[in-house]
């Protein structure tokens, strides 16, 4: 089952650039490797330490993203193998992201991630305090960290209209982050958006990520 969701998933996506996230949050190692072996490599996950006791389960050529809140305390517990922190919210963030990546010897790459729901409770950057990162002397100086693009979570509705709405405006979001800060910098180039409900249209808006969990592995 886990097999022909991801093939119905793939067939989606051909014709478009993106690329599937599978989210494993909650599910035993057994489902995460059953999605393995029918092709899935990229997981996602919301919590660092069952992160790290999955990653240390699975195949090395996994590709690991963080997709929920982190706290800087916590980086150190991932630093070693996670691939993309797509829930970068804060300088301070970026700063013991850079720390940890350095101690390991690597690069670990990070999506900025803003707030495009209308819930209150969803989190995230808004584009003033974005800019006002980008613009700093500390974000220049970053060597462990590269920004490869932007994410968002929009609120959860039927309501389409709201839905478009709030991917355009990460996609603005984006399109206006790269003409200013990264025009020569090909690695900028990420939009992840869209859930197991949302992702057609996440797709259609241009996103390049689909973040997909429950229309995988089921309900959590
Ligand atoms: C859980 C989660 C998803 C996947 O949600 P589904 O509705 O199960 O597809 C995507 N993005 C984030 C940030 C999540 O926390």
């Amino acid at each position: 089952m886990i097999r022909d969701n991801l093939h119905r998933i793939q067939q989606d996506l051909s014709g478009t650039a993106a690329r599937l996230v599978a989210v494993t949050k909650t599910h035993p190692v057994e489902r995460l490797r059953e999605a393995y072996e029918a092709g899935a490599r990229l997981f996602g996950e919301n919590r660092v330490q069952e992160m790290a006791a999955k990653q240390s389960e699975l195949p090395a050529d996994v590709q690991w993203h963080l997709i929920g809140h982190l706290q800087t305390n916590k980086v150190k517990y991932i630093a070693a193998f996670v691939h993309t922190i797509q829930s970068i919210d804060s300088l301070k963030l970026l700063l013991e992201v850079e720390r940890q990546a350095a101690r390991h010897n690597r690069v670990i790459e990070g999506l900025l991630q803003f707030h495009i729901a209308a819930e209150e409770t969803k989190t995230g950057l808004s584009l003033p305090e974005a800019e006002e990162m980008l613009q700093s002397a500390e974000f220049r100086g970053l060597q462990h960290v590269r920004l490869t693009g932007v994410m968002g979570i929009a609120t959860n509705t039927p309501d389409e209209d709201q839905l478009r709405r709030e991917f355009r405006q990460l996609r603005g979001y984006f399109d206006k982050l790269k003409a200013l800060y990264f025009p020569q910098d090909e690695a900028f180039r990420e939009i992840s958006m869209g859930m197991s409900s949302d992702y057609p249209l996440a797709l259609r808006e241009g996103s390049t990520l689909i973040r997909v969990g429950s229309a995988i592995f089921g309900s959590r």
